[in-house]
């Protein structure tokens, strides 16, 4: 029978909910694995598309009020996941024997018309800029007001590489500039490379990152960060800056990588009419001498940064939810599993739906979180060492319920194997590939291959290695601090579908859905293939555990530095 007549009859009330369970086939179908124990591959078998749709769709409810974080819905949801777990049978794992992790934010709002940034050079008149349409600035401390006048460093794209024999803060006399209580102009992006032992060749790295330059000149002293914004540089016009520093930004509170009174970008053309103030001529010239290895030091402008910065700060309180299924050895080598379950709340001055209900984004994660950490807690044979499960807040708001997971984890990072995140995994059929972006920059990549064979999955390559997908989802915030982590996201390869068919739906969802209201549960979401994935996950965490060592970077990562580091106390 046609699946949208099950659907349409069931809707109607015809026939009961299990007729539509029989519609699964080969659901339940998890494939001999080495290593894998019969029961391990029973309780991954037991995971339930239906369930995973039970949750989706209560957490997507509009009384969830779009779980903003701080906010009620947020809390709704959290109190859920954690019930959830209970009645699974998992353990709590966060603070002080409960499933959850207190995580203290600041929202901060800069007040447009009564803050006034202004360039002052060494001879002749200021120049005030207009806020908004040349320059926009958060004050990361959570401070009311700033007031400050400081020289500007240019530090070229304001990295420092030791891996590629690179530092844009060495000055003309080769030693690091001194940039405490001073302002950092850096140019977006990193330096141009088609060869893959530089800078990684097309692919960005965490260095042209915008956050990465505002830690590293944070950590360096800086009271201030000005980007500098080129659209072909930074893949996003002006007007993205600006609508996305229109909006308050969270931080956490005391975060002491974000330590900026002013969190800047400038537009291109106020840039060039700084680099003219400082007798420095062509900025694009400078931005591409920039570029080439050995041909750029620090320089100190004669003009300084006058600025007075008023904010509406806001402090709250939201929590990650965090809990485990004991391994048979209490040895170190957990694996984590990771998804958020906040999204962007309710925006009261829209109108009509304003309810941003986030199903999609991210209901689908939890309910496969949720589906594996059931399977994981009823299993008649334990995890060879212990698996967390983290949902995790504010991810929409720049991954910092992560942040504080990677910052405060349940047990000492080094000692964690793996994470495995899932963040909108659209359920819209069963899929027949998966994304796994970062998973082969790990030891831990043959096994992986090997078991997407198994499940019938082809490995899809980053479709947009220049974009930086990488950093910008919670994965990250575990491999900052040294964890082997990747997220698994589905492909377009659907079964009995075209290539092109997983690219439209996945086009249409992102065109017409989302970060919209119109993210909303739908009845005819096919959430075999959510199962599907689920229980890939399960069986990858479960070998990451029973492996004899840990995962590892691979020689040379840009994370084995910090993997290092969470190991040396
Ligand atoms: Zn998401």
């Amino acid at each position: 029978m046609n699946r949208m007549l099950v659907f349409a009859i069931a809707a109607a009330g015809l026939f009961p909910f299990p007729l539509i369970r029989a519609q699964q086939p080969s659901a339940g179908i998890v494939p001999e694995i080495f290593g894998l124990p019969p029961a391990a591959r029973a309780a991954a078998a037991a995971i339930d598309g239906e369930r995973i749709r039970a949750h989706v769709r209560f957490l997507s409810l509009d009384l969830l009020e779009g779980r903003g974080p701080g906010k009620r819905g947020a809390e709704l949801a959290a109190e859920y996941i954690a019930t959830q777990f209970a009645l699974e049978g998992v353990e709590p794992a966060g603070d002080n024997g409960t499933y959850f992790q207190k995580v203290p934010l600041v929202a901060v709002h800069t007040v447009e018309d009564k803050t006034k940034f202004t360039l002052v050079p060494a001879t002749g008149q200021p120049i005030d800029l207009a806020y908004g349409t040349e320059i926009v600035s958060k004050d990361q401390t959570g401070q009311e007001t700033a007031d400050f006048e400081a020289p500007i460093i240019f530090v070229g794209y304001g990295i420092h590489a030791p891996e590629y024999h690179w530092n844009d803060y060495a000055g003309p006399d080769g030693k690091e500039i001194d940039l405490k209580g001073k302002i950092a102009l850096v140019i977006v992006n990193e330096p141009p490379s088609n060869d893959p032992n530089f800078f990684k060749g097309n692919a960005l790295t965490y260095y042209g990152r915008w956050t990465y330059k505002y830690e590293e000149a944070a950590g360096r002293g800086a009271v201030g960060v000005l980007v500098i914004h080129r659209t072909d540089l930074a893949s996003y016009g002006w007007d993205v800056v600006r609508n996305s520093q229109a909006v308050e930004k969270s931080y956490l509170e005391g975060d002491p990588s974000a330590t900026l009174r002013a969190a800047a970008w400038i537009q291109h053309d106020v840039a060039q009419r700084l680099f003219t103030l400082a007798g420095l001529g062509d900025l694009d010239k400078a931005i591409d001498l920039a570029g080439e290895p050995g041909a750029f030091h620090a320089i100190e402008l004669p003009v300084r940064l006058r600025a007075h910065i008023e904010s509406r700060v806001r402090r709250y309180v939201s929590s990650n939810v965090v809990g485990r299924v004991t391994g048979a050895s209490p040895a170190e080598q957990a694996v984590v599993y990771t998804a958020h379950y906040d999204h962007l709340g309710i925006d009261p001055d829209a109108k009509g739906d304003n309810i941003y209900n986030g199903a999609a984004d991210n209901g689908t994660g939890c309910g496969i979180l949720l589906e594996m950490a059931r399977s994981f807690a009823q299993s008649t044979v334990r995890p060879p060492h212990a698996v967390y499960f983290a949902a995790v807040t504010a991810e929409e708001q720049g991954l910092l319920g992560s942040q504080f997971l990677g910052m405060h984890p349940p047990i000492p990072a080094g000692h964690i194997a793996l994470d495995l995140n899932f963040d909108m995994l659209l359920p819209v059929g069963i899929p027949r590939s998966v994304s796994l972006g970062g998973a082969d920059r790990i030891d831990f990549w043959p096994t992986v291959q090997r078991l997407a064979h198994a499940f019938d999955l082809t490995l899809e390559p980053d479709p947009e290695p220049g974009a930086g997908h990488y950093y910008r989802s919670d994965h990250f915030s575990l491999a900052r601090v040294g964890v082997p982590a990747f997220s698994v996201d589905q492909g377009d390869l659907f079964e009995g579908r075209t290539p092109e068919w997983g690219k439209q739906q996945v086009e249409d969802y992102e065109e017409h859905h989302y970060h919209q209201p119109s993210d909303e549960y739908r009845a005819d979401w096919d959430f075999r293939g959510n199962a599907k994935l689920a229980r890939f996950g399960f069986v990858l965490g479960w070998l990451a555990s029973e492996q004899p060592k840990s995962v590892e970077w691979l020689p040379g990562d840009e994370f084995e530095v910090a993997r290092r580091a969470s190991r040396t106390h």
